[in-house]
């Protein structure tokens, strides 16, 4: 993750839009954002709205079969800080 500025502007707007629930389970805790193409892929994509969505910690772990990748674990940490 390059920019911190706009990785958090992406994180207020994907849970606005969200409306600060889970997208799966509609759970209020504590919320991440999951990149629907993975950044390691579609880079391009890593800071388009629509290729995120809010999901609160068990639904993105679920949503990760497989051991995260250092970018992956610098999104999901930045994604669970304060907005
Ligand atoms: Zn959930
Ligand atoms: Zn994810």
């Amino acid at each position: 993750m390059r920019n911190t500025a706009q990785a958090k502007r992406l994180r207020r707007a994907a849970l606005e839009r969200d409306g600060w629930r889970c997208r799966d389970c509609g759970q209020l805790a504590v919320l991440e954002v999951h990149h629907v193409r993975p950044v390691r892929e579609r880079p391009d994509l890593a800071y388009s709205l629509d290729n995120v969505r809010t999901l609160c910690r068990p639904c993105h772990l679920r949503f990760h079969r497989r051991p995260e990748t250092p970018e992956e674990r610098r999104w999901r940490e930045f994604a669970a800080g304060p907005v």
